[in-house]
């Protein structure tokens, strides 16, 4: 059994009623040849948020294809204590088919069920207009961020209209953040090199273990390569990084074999965070998924009141990571932190990201 794409987990869909004779509600529909039923407008799919938590496993094979009434662009909810990249979010639906023992989205949602916003015309167009009033700015979008990416787009098929129109444009980059392998759509696209296509790595026993119904670190790599070999520029990102009994050898051959796959120069970024939760998720976590070792550890409640281990404690585990990467990584690579402050940049990097004009700076000067 492969999960290189996980929407195959996906059973039931649910349309809201306004959303019926929308051509993307239909095409993926089509698609999908799976049984549906019509929602009443501004309704709910199911009972299953009732009993939020203990429905989080049944939600993932039900997909409610739905209108987004409020906006779909904006600013990553940062922490103003913490070096931020400055990313904007594109919100193109919640929750994904794979299932994550640390995903924060468990705590952060309270609809256990998948959803995708099918008035995607209303999202082109946003898009279109929040970069036309900005062109002097420059703009790092993220789909990933309440959401995988890529998880879906065999149904969905939403990669080709957004890449396709990041493509035209020349104050934005879009960036695809996935575990999953499903890339079929990305080719033949004329991206102009203004799509970045992005996997979030671990170590493989964290990979196996802890990140449910993903590709493989295999499966991801070959994806990794492909994309290549169609021209996207890549992005890694080893977050959340994990303390686990042979923590140090399982990254290692991760970096390994990323570097023995995927050519060098191809990587835009590659981003490092430590594993850091909000309170409410330990106890969501160790519920769903007794067996997990990951919230049981020593951590400090960080400025943004998110847990994570102790600072001597993330210094080590980066200090590791860090130099593997550096060793194979191509110097155009810009290798960062998210959400660390000055001092961790200094102690593992050597500098602070205030020297090279700051964070979001010095991505923007890899891709622009
Ligand atoms: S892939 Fe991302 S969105 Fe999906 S469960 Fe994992 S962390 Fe959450």
């Amino acid at each position: 059994m492969t999960w290189k794409d996980p929407s195959i987990y996906i059973n039931r869909i649910y349309v809201e009623e306004s959303c019926l004779e929308l051509a993307c509600t239909r095409d993926i529909l089509a698609r999908a040849g799976l049984p549906w039923s019509v929602v009443p407008e501004r309704g709910k799919p199911n009972g299953l948020d009732e009993e939020y938590v203990g429905n989080l496993s049944a939600g993932k094979r039900q997909l409610y294809l739905c209108r987004n009434r409020g906006v779909f662009f904006k600013p990553c909810p940062g922490t103003r204590e913490y070096q931020c990249c400055d990313y904007q979010v594109l919100n193109t639906g919640t929750n994904c088919p794979i299932d994550c023992v640390y995903c924060i989205l468990q705590a952060y949602l309270n609809t256990p069920w998948l959803t995708f916003y099918v008035n995607t015309e209303d999202l082109l167009q946003e898009l279109e207009q929040s970069l036309a009033v900005h062109p002097q700015r420059f703009f790092r979008i993220g789909t990933g961020e309440f959401t995988d990416s890529l998880a879906l787009d065999r149904l969905t098929c939403l990669c080709r209209p957004l890449v396709q129109s990041i493509g035209r444009k020349n104050n934005a980059v879009l960036e695809l953040k996935t575990k999953s392998a499903v890339i079929d759509n990305l080719q033949g696209l004329d991206h102009r090199g203004r799509t970045i296509i992005a996997w979030s790595l671990n170590s493989p026993v964290i990979m196996k273990k802890h990140e449910l119904r993903s590709a493989t670190l295999e499966e991801r790599l070959e994806a990794a390569r492909q994309c290549a070999a169609w021209g996207y520029r890549l992005a890694f990102h080893f977050d959340p990084i994990i303390d686990h009994p042979g923590w140090q050898a399982g990254y290692k051959e991760t970096i390994d074999k990323l570097f023995a796959t995927v050519p060098a120069d191809a990587i835009a970024w590659i981003s490092l965070g430590a594993l850091r939760f909000i309170p409410s998720l330990k106890d969501i976590g160790i519920r769903r998924f007794p067996r997990a070792k990951i919230y049981f550890n020593e951590f400090v409640q960080g400025l943004d009141a998110k847990s994570r281990y102790f600072r001597p404690h993330r210094v080590a585990l980066y200090k590791v990571i860090y130099a593997l990467l550096k060793r194979k990584a191509s110097d155009t690579t810009c290798i960062y932190f998210c959400m660390e402050s000055d001092e961790i940049w200094q102690e593992v990097m050597g500098f602070a990201p205030g020297d090279k004009g700051g964070l979001p700076q010095m991505l923007d000067r890899v891709v622009r």
